[in-house]
């Protein structure tokens, strides 16, 4: 509501102008007492904080001019509209007497007063009008600014396109990864970048023209003569008017030059790595395919001159021959390992439903010998839930799991071996637990490398090569294997494996 201040004496002038105000619907407002005294008069007005100030002159034009005069050189009352209330028709000279002085305009009290207070109130409304609009106008300028300062700090670059796709505006961010290339980003080049993007495909052509959201699309902007390809990651955004009309875009682009260029040269290497992989695998599988039959033949001989020659042979000889022996088998034993470490890689799976049970059984039919020889008990109950696998391969890693909790027992304490399943979900939980030797936390990942081994030879025999074999077998079947394990205590090997599904039937034991 647009505030009205009488600065006029008590007398029947106020009476009238208060009157006149009223009956128009306005309620003018006094100054705080002593607003005469020239030194407190800028003060008063400025605490009323009115819209126009009505000065009164009764008969003293001079004395009202000079109020006038003294709001003028106050700082923020110099801005306010000023209007001296005369009790008579003004004369030319008064007129322009009240106009030197500063005020805005001049009523006549002498005139009808419904004019009067019309003039009066139209003068307050306009400056309320023009208080309000500062208000907004400064809130937007403030809103403005903020909006560009956020503009310009975005680690992205940042441009508004008009509906054309023409860069109407870019951020510092995005001048700088452009560099000289920023006038061929828009729409605008008559060589714009689309005919390095495929034309009709670029974001901005997109966003802008065809009023679609785009997500993340690779730009290849080429640098000339100088450098090579840049290749932007651009996402954007059209913008739309209040009434739907299309008004261009908002661009966010990224250079992601120097990571695809990585991700590339990575990809590269770990196909190079791949096939190095491959060929190594396809050597060790050969070398150590073709090694099998002439170990076979040096443990025969030496079986052979053994047996047929012993007596004969001095007890160094005997010795020898034997250390021939016992070397070879555990040479044939690596090299049998090294094949299945290759093989388990490639081989086909013959996936089919398995209780869990069956191939362990089966494992430890072939580790019959050393279970004896241990004394170990195996806990193994007769129905374990079903996976989805290779039958074949589960005895593998039963043999080597089973066979590890026998060949790491701690000799004090009578070995004790259970194999568990339980059904998570899709999945099947298998542990292998046994009161062995342990493992040291720091070697968990560890020993599921190939050659990979906490023991000498000379203190347990084995080539680091079972675990590995395990890994592979679980990996392939989508499965995952780890161990938990306390030092002198003992460990259990953890495999989750896919769960056969519950309505196909299981192959029996
Ligand atoms: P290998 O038994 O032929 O040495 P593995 O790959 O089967 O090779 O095992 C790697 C190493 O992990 C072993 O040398 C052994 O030190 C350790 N290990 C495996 N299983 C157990 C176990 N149940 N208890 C203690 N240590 C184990």
């Amino acid at each position: 509501m647009a505030r009205i201040l009488l600065l006029m004496d008590h007398g029947v002038d106020r009476v009238k102008v208060v009157t006149a105000l009223r009956d128009a619907g306005q309620s003018p407002i006094d100054p705080a007492p002593g607003w005469d005294a020239p030194a407190r008069l800028v003060q008063a007005v400025e605490r009323a904080t009115p819209d126009v100030v009505v000065i009164g002159c009764q008969a003293d034009l001079e004395a009202a001019c000079a109020r006038c005069e003294l709001l003028m050189e106050g700082d923020t009352t110099r801005y306010l509209p000023t209007m001296i209330a005369i009790p008579h028709h003004p004369s030319e000279t008064e007129a322009i007497r009240v106009f030197a002085a500063g005020a805005r305009d001049l009523v006549s009290l002498s005139d009808p007063m419904n004019l009067v207070s019309a003039r009066i109130d139209n003068m307050a409304r306009l400056n309320y009008l023009r208080r309000t609009f500062r208000k907004h106008h400064d809130a937007l300028t403030a809103r403005n600014e903020e909006l560009d300062r956020i503009f310009e700090t975005v680690t992205s670059g940042l441009a508004i396109v008009d509906e054309r796709g023409r860069v109407v505006r870019m951020n510092a961010r995005g001048r700088e990864i452009l560099g000289a290339q920023v006038g061929r980003f828009g729409l605008d080049d008559p060589t714009p970048a689309t005919t390095a993007t495929g034309g009709r495909e670029h974001p901005i052509l997109r966003a802008a023209v065809r009023g679609e959201s785009v997500r993340g699309q690779r730009v290849e902007l080429s640098s000339g003569r100088t450098g090579g390809e840049r290749v932007l990651v651009v996402d954007a955004e059209p913008l739309f008017g209040e009434y739907g009309q299309r008004l261009g875009g908002l661009v966010v682009f990224r250079d992601e030059t120097d990571s695809i260029r990585m991700q590339e040269t990575l990809r590269g290497k770990a196909q190079e790595l791949a096939q190095r992989t491959e060929e190594m695998e396809a050597f060790v599988y050969t070398a150590s395919h073709d090694m099998k039959s002439p170990l076979w033949t040096i443990r025969r001989y030496a079986a052979m001159i053994l047996e047929d020659q012993g007596e004969a042979l001095g007890d160094e000889a005997h010795h020898f021959l034997e250390r021939i022996e016992v070397n070879a088998a555990r040479l044939g034993r690596l090299v049998e390992d090294l094949v299945r470490v290759v093989k388990v890689g490639k081989m086909e799976l013959f996936l089919e439903p398995v209780a869990v049970d069956r191939p362990a059984r089966e494992a430890l039919r072939n580790l019959d010998a050393a279970v004896r020889q241990s004394g170990a008990r195996v806990e193994l109950p007769s129905e374990l839930p079903a996976v989805l696998a290779d039958p074949d391969r589960l005895v593998d890693l039963f043999e080597n799991l089973i066979g590890n909790a026998i060949k790491y027992r701690r000799p004090e304490v009578p070995c004790v071996v259970s194999v568990r399943a339980v059904v998570e979900g899709e999945n099947v939980h298998i542990q292998v637990q046994d009161n062995g030797m342990g493992i040291p936390e720091d070697q968990f990942e560890r020993i599921f490398g190939l050659f990979q081994r906490l023991h000498t030879r000379d203190q347990i025999e084995g080539s680091g090569l079972g675990l590995a074999i395990v890994q592979r077998v679980v990996e392939r079947h989508g499965g995952r294997i780890w161990v938990v394990s306390s030092l002198g205590e003992g460990s259990t090997f953890h495999v989750v494996l896919p769960a056969a599904p519950a309505n196909e039937a299981v192959t029996p034991a």
